[in-house]
């Protein structure tokens, strides 16, 4: 006869690379205090990436965990982020956990993989990428079909090319039409005014950004 140890479920698992309480340096959430739950691990290689450290290591947590560790930061706002964080199929589990929990919940993902199963309570904020960064062939385009209206694609944008290739795509799909659009320069690629001029020149109904946690902390780890 099985012990009753043996016949419960193994705890649900993810490789997590740090949780943190910061300050939303991006998106429609920008400036509110945040729990952050950065996932380990990426199949995306950005030539700009600021998040390399997250790529390998990390630590297996039990949801459990992760969602307790989150509420004791007392924070209505959590981020979850990686790397790519549904390169982790259970990143779904622990998107609907924290919904339940009543937090308000995003989830920042590269525009690569599938986000047709996320809980349609999650704010998803979604990279479509332009060809600077190296990984435009990873965009799925089936994705943007799958957008709500409290959802927002975010464009990294290095060059002119980048932002005449992202204009077009946002007008051939009409993006603006499903959610809000953010367009953001690459940290010394170019000026973010040159971006921000762009913008109001060709009369873009697209919102410009730049990351507040650089401006705050210079991007260190942790915030
Ligand atoms: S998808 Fe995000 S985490 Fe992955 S390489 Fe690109 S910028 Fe870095």
């Amino acid at each position: 006869m099985a012990s009753p140890t043996s016949t419960q479920a193994p705890a649900e698992r993810l490789r997590i690379t740090e949780i943190f309480h910061s300050i939303q340096g991006e998106a429609d959430a920008i400036g509110w205090r945040t729990v952050f739950v950065r996932l380990t691990g990426c199949p995306l290689r950005c030539v700009w990436c600021d998040t390399e450290y997250s790529f390998y290591g990390g630590n297996w947590r039990a949801i459990d965990d992760i969602v307790a560790e989150v509420a004791s930061h007392g924070a209505r706002h959590v981020c979850v982020t990686g790397g790519e964080p549904l390169a982790q199929k259970r990143c779904l589990i622990l998107l609907k956990r924290l919904c339940d929990a009543g937090h308000d919940v995003s989830l920042e993902t590269s525009g690569a993989l599938d986000v047709s199963l996320v809980d349609p309570r999650v704010r998803k904020v979604m990279d479509l990428k332009a060809p600077d960064s190296g990984e435009a062939a990873r965009n799925l385009w089936s994705n943007l079909e799958q957008l709500l209206p409290h959802d927002q694609v975010k464009i990294v944008i290095a060059s002119r090319a980048d932002y005449e290739w992202a204009r077009e795509v946002v007008a051939e799909h009409q993006i603006t039409a499903r959610c809000m659009v953010l367009f953001s320069p690459v940290h010394g690629a170019i000026q973010p005014r040159e971006l921000a001029e762009w913008i109001i020149e060709d009369k873009l109904d697209v919102r410009f950004q730049l990351q507040l946690h650089k401006l705050l902390w210079n991007d260190a780890p942790g915030h």
